[in-house]
């Protein structure tokens, strides 16, 4: 559909580019020649069998792994490498920081500094990484406490917290970094069963009321199904099918997209 500016999506600048993305771990080819796009505001949701990659395309986009070849654009810049004078070559580590700064990520294990209180952890990047002053970090920072619903933990530290408190916080300190683009790699598998309900309502939240560009890795399927505009079904490093929500949760294509979904949902 064409956007304000007239420009169907495919005309508009990805938010996130992969093209002809390569990855390797030694002889393991991961990913060899990924291409994909996700648009302003899209909510992309990435399933697939254990080992198809999923985690390693985060990881490249938050510029934690070392891309092996091809390229990945933010909003149209290259991100670690790019061509210049017919030679595809590594960025600057000063342009790489900048356009990082723009991504946050949370992980499968919550990785909050233990020896800081809850609000320590989440002003620690805006102050020294934004710049921001301690009292606007902090201001920042108890909004986004209560928008998780740990208004009163702000001087807890993280192990007196339960694992889906620490993981709003950790949600907390990514949004305080106010990214253009939030990854989410597994944020509820470590949980106990109990408390993954209150950290999906949390990210159905911020999925609903902000225009961050997401793109999540998650087993809870009526989750992804609820907060995704799209679906991309990895199996070995590749895209086998890819659908609205709806769509490929009731008439998935590919077979393996159906055998998948019958042994997860
Ligand atoms: P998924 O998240 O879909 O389960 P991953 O991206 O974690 O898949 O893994 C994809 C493949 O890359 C697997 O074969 C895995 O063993 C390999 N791999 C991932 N990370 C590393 C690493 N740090 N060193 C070596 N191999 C890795
Ligand atoms: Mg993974």
């Amino acid at each position: 559909m064409p956007d304000a500016t007239g420009a169907s999506p495919e005309e508009r600048t990805p938010v996130i580019e992969f093209r002809d993305v390569r990855k390797t771990f030694g002889s393991n080819v991961v990913l060899d020649g990924l291409n994909f796009a996700v648009h302003k505001g899209d909510v992309v949701t990435l399933i697939g069998p254990s080992g198809s990659g999923k985690t390693t395309i985060l990881r490249l986009v938050m510029t934690l792994e070392h891309l092996s070849g091809g390229f990945i654009y933010i909003d149209g810049e290259p991100l670690t490498h790019e061509m210049r004078g017919g030679k595809r070559v590594e960025r600057k580590p000063k342009d790489v920081d900048r356009i990082r700064r723009r991504i946050g990520m949370v992980f499968q294990q919550f990785n909050l500094f233990p020896n800081m209180t809850v609000l320590e952890n989440i002003v620690e990047a805006p102050i020294h990484v934004l710049k921001r002053s301690k009292a606007d970090a902090e201001a920042r920072a108890r909004q986004l406490l209560e928008q998780v619903g740990l208004a009163d933990k702000a001087d807890a530290h993280p192990l007196q917290l339960s694992g889906g408190q620490q993981q709003r916080v950790a949600i907390a300190r990514a949004l305080a970094m106010d990214p253009e683009i939030l990854l989410l790699d597994e944020v509820t598998s470590a949980l106990d069963p109990e408390l993954v309900g209150e950290v999906l309502t949390v990210l159905r939240d911020v999925a609903k009321n902000t225009d961050i560009t997401m793109l999540i890795v998650t087993h809870e399927m009526q989750f992804a199904q609820d907060v995704s505009n799209r679906i991309l079904m990895f199996d070995h490093g590749r895209i086998i099918e890819e659908a609205a929500p709806d769509v490929m949760f009731t008439a998935p294509q590919h077979e393996r997209t159906q055998a998948f979904l019958q042994a997860v949902l």
